[in-house]
């Protein structure tokens, strides 16, 4: 039975790799220090013999006992709210948290997939973006401990390539949405569908022009999947090249949702890219794969999942004055 190690297993996507593992009949250890993960996230794991947690900050020296086949880390903040609240954290994760991991992946002969991101490519000058386009990255504005800190893991990555001969993958995820995403994490999607289910506006920030391109996790789960497996060992995007406005985004939670409340537009953040769309042809070259879920599609799912979760979860509110956080 191969094992996989997973970093960040109780977030979004962490939790979502562990299913996908599990499913492909791997031992999967998850590791997860919860600072933005959830349990609840993997609790129906627990029971699996194959599944084991340890709650652990890979910031610190990593242990795990017995073999380890691969090892995908995918701990860090990932939306910019959290990343201005704990900036720190999230500049060890990506940093002595990946030094930590490409460590344990020399001494154990694992090969390690590190989650990297379309932030590497800043506010992009090129469009869409290729992954040989070096970026248009502020090191010290909001964004930089964020940026600067997968930018890092990218070269300490490619370094461990280079010297240590390490089997290494590096995936440039793009906005990625689906259930198990946190309802108060600040980010568009949810942000928009949390406001019209407690029947309050959507909030624009700026004048809604800014353009992203929204990938179903389950798309982009089988592409990290297939990139893992691939013989494939320099950065990858993966993401769904299907780009919106902002403010056309709106208007289709607007309809999915049936609110009649209005958007209402609130200062843009500072650094907030201007443009984000993925060019994939690599992807579709070397991995045969392309995204298959239709924003639509993925939507409704995806509302399915905030519509059921409880009015505690709804009401809560993490960032009650994180407009601050933006100043
Ligand atoms: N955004 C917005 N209203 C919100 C939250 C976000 O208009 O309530 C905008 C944000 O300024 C950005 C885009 O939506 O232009 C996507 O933001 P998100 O935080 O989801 O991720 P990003 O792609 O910026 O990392």
């Amino acid at each position: 039975m191969k094992s996989v190690l997973i970093t960040g297993a109780a977030g979004f996507l962490g939790s979502h790799l562990c299913d996908r593992f599990i499913a492909e009949g791997y031992k999967v250890i998850g590791m997860d220090n919860l600072i933005t993960g959830d349990l609840k996230n993997i609790q129906h794991l627990f029971s699996n013999e194959h599944f084991s947690f340890y709650n652990h900050d890979v910031s610190s020296f990593v242990h795990v006992p017995g073999e380890l086949d691969y090892i995908l880390h995918f701990a860090s903040p990932a939306s910019p709210i959290d990343y201005l609240k704990i900036p720190i954290q999230t500049l060890k994760v990506s940093s002595l948290g990946t030094h930590n991991l490409l460590g344990l992946a020399r001494a154990k002969r694992s090969r390690i997939l590190v989650a990297s991101t379309s932030e590497v490519y800043g506010n992009p000058q090129v469009h869409p973006q290729t992954e040989e386009y070096w970026g248009n990255v502020n090191p010290v504005g909001p964004r930089g401990v964020y940026d600067e800190a997968k930018r890092f893991q990218e070269a300490m990555t490619m370094a461990y390539q280079r010297i240590h001969k390490l089997e290494t993958r590096i995936v440039r995820i793009f906005n990625t949405y689906g259930p198990r995403m946190r309802l108060n994490d600040g980010r568009v999607l949810p942000a928009f569908i949390g406001q019209a289910l407690r029947g309050e506006d959507l909030t624009i920030f700026g004048d809604g022009s800014q353009t992203r391109s929204f990938c179903y996790v389950d798309d982009l789960i089988e592409g990290i999947y297939r990139l893992l497996l691939s013989d494939y060992s320099m950065p990858m995007n993966i993401g769904n090249p299907d780009e919106i406005t902002i403010r056309d985004f709106a208007q289709e939670i607007i309809k999915l949702t049936g609110t009649t409340q209005k958007v209402v537009h609130m200062d843009l953040p500072e650094g907030d890219p201007e443009q984000r769309q993925p060019d994939i042809t690599k992807a579709r070259d070397i991995l045969h794969w392309e995204p298959k879920v239709h924003r639509a599609e993925g939507l409704s799912i995806t509302y399915d999942y905030f519509k059921g979760l409880s009015k505690d979860e709804l009401y809560k509110n993490e960032h009650k004055n994180f407009e601050a956080y933006f100043r």
